[in-house]
């Protein structure tokens, strides 16, 4: 199997069950156009996060790492109108091009972009109002992985789901011995989760447009200690 491959079986897949998209095909052309790069989720890894939120009935969604809003909209979609989706994002230009593919998705009512890096952030959200939050999104800089996990812990409620994007890097994450800080976050990670006694957890590797990758999923099964 090569790449060729995996992105005509992506393209096949995505042409017939996701299909075309105005304001998802409008914000991908518009990240482009101002130079993003393209490391947003495939459009039916979009999809999966979707469905994920919309089984889970998901009011209330934390993002890290928006990029230029691409998952974003997927998510979001999947929010009641009453629903909320906080989105966190450290580069200015990728929070500008977000905010303008959010607004014309017709979701601005329901998005609250914070602009900063996350470990900044997070801290914040708290006083602003934010969370527990139904589900979290995690994919920002990996090599911060540990920290988001233990904050999405800390922002969550029995029930949260935590899903966590590119936990497989080409197949790197198996290397115990790799220097790589993206691959080293990822496992330091995979530890916390592993002895965190409130949640149950999974991962899965997936091949597509995207390449060789994976996702990691938890679920939040009872609070804090007393
Ligand atoms: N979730 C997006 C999607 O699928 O459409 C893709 C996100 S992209 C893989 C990662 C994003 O995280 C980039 O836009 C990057 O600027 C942002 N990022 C990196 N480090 C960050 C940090 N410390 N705090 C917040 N965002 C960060």
């Amino acid at each position: 199997m090569t790449q060729d491959h995996w992105t005509a079986v992506d393209a096949y897949l995505t042409d017939t069950l996701v299909g075309p998209d105005p304001a998802l095909d409008t914000a991908l052309r518009a990240s482009a156009t101002a130079g993003l790069p393209s490391i947003n989720v495939a459009p039916n890894q979009g999809k999966l996060l979707q469905l994920l939120a919309l089984v889970h009935g998901a009011r209330s969604i934390l993002e890290i790492g928006t990029l230029g809003g691409y998952s974003t909209i997927w998510l979001a979609r999947a929010l009641p109108e009453d629903g909320t989706l906080v989105t966190l994002e450290v580069d200015p230009r990728h929070a500008e091009v977000a905010r303008g593919n959010i607004a014309q998705a017709g979701l601005a009512d329901r998005v609250d972009l914070i602009q900063g890096p996350a470990l900044e952030t997070l801290p914040r959200l708290s006083e602003r109002g934010h969370g527990p939050f139904d589900m979290v999104f995690v994919d920002a800089d990996k090599p911060s992985n540990p920290e988001y996990f233990r904050w999405a812990l800390r922002l969550s409620r029995p029930g949260t789901l935590i899903v966590v994007d590119n936990t497989v890097r080409g197949g790197a994450v198996a290397d115990a011995a790799s220097t790589d800080e993206s691959v080293r976050g990822v496992r330091r990670m995979h530890d916390l989760i592993a002895a965190e006694p409130r949640v149950t957890a999974t991962a899965v590797q997936t091949v597509g447009s995207k390449g060789h990758d994976g996702f990691t999923l938890a679920l939040v099964t009872a609070g804090p200690a007393e």
